[in-house]
């Protein structure tokens, strides 16, 4: 059995900004932008206009950190300290409470070494429209067949009914067992895919969609969550972060209306034959985080 890694992590990065990017007006307020964590350090002061020098270009590459100053700012000139680096001192100064002069002397070099040892925070990937596919790592199962033509228009989420993911995979890689998932999430929030999307996995039995019956399976995605689904075995902070960025992927990439992201429970036929994901499962949660 190989289980191997696919797919890069979802990542945001801001475009490259070409050096010959227009001049930006000096006084045109930095938009806060959250840069890479690179260490980054406050140069020593003793910096004003007319300033250049690799220590200058120090300077602006904390100011860009901090959102002070663009990138495209600080590629207009080769470390030189011009109106837009001193307008960002200026209101660095302000942010800062030291006195806003322009001039990158002692307090203001402090109050730099500071902030630039803060951690920035990166915004969640939290808005609709704007999920990249999570890494996942490849277990294929051959409990699968085809979709039939079926396009991919609900999200079934189920609990796998232990708390043992390795167990819980295995069983689902056993021909014998004839069940299967486009995904399993384990406990430590790692995703593994099983079924690629575009194949029917078999996760729901019977079933039917806001009480018309329908083959479920050929028409969804199934993701089993590892969890005995006891109502009293918490799901973890790591599964719902993984399961945020998988759902709101997929709910993105199929067109999933938002009230056909279910649990098994409300798909399965008869009713009440099943309870998945959970009693404690918080969809609030979730629907929070994918946007609805
Ligand atoms: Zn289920």
């Amino acid at each position: 059995m190989t289980v191997r890694t696919t797919a890069s992590r979802a990542t945001f990065s801001a475009p490259a900004t070409p050096a010959t990017a227009p001049k930006a007006k000096a006084n045109a307020v930095a938009p806060r932008v959250a840069a890479a964590s690179t260490a980054l350090t406050a140069p020593p002061a003793g910096l004003g206009k007319g300033d250049s020098g690799a220590k200058v270009k120090q300077l602006q590459q904390g100011l860009v950190k901090l959102g002070y100053l663009t990138q495209a700012q600080m590629n207009t000139g080769t470390g030189s300290f011009g109106p837009a680096t001193e307008a960002a001192v200026k209101k660095f100064q302000g942010d800062h409470k030291v006195p806003t002069t322009g001039y990158y002397g002692e307090q203001t070099a402090a109050a730099l070494k500071k902030a630039l040892a803060k951690p920035t925070t990166t915004p969640p990937p939290t808005q609709p429209g704007k999920f990249t596919k999570p890494a996942v790592i490849s277990a294929p199962s051959p409990n699968c067949d085809s979709r039939n033509g079926a396009d991919i228009d609900t999200i079934v989420l189920h609990h796998t009914g232990t708390n043992n993911g390795a167990g819980d995979m295995a069983w689902m890689r056993n021909p014998d067992s004839k069940v299967s998932a486009n995904y399993m999430l384990d406990r430590d929030g790692k995703i593994y895919q099983l079924v690629g999307d575009s194949k029917r996995a078999w996760h729901a039995g019977k079933s039917e969609l806001h009480g018309v019956p329908t083959d479920v399976n050929a028409r969804s995605i199934g993701i089993e969550i590892v969890n005995d689904g006891s109502g009293k075995t918490a799901f973890t902070d790591a599964q719902y972060k993984a399961l945020t960025q998988l759902v709101g992927y997929l709910k993105q990439e199929y067109k999933v209306p938002a009230n056909n992201i279910l649990g098994h429970k409300d798909v399965a036929v008869p009713k009440g034959r099943k309870d998945d994901p959970a009693a404690n499962f918080d969809w609030a949660r979730l629907r929070k985080g994918i946007g609805g």
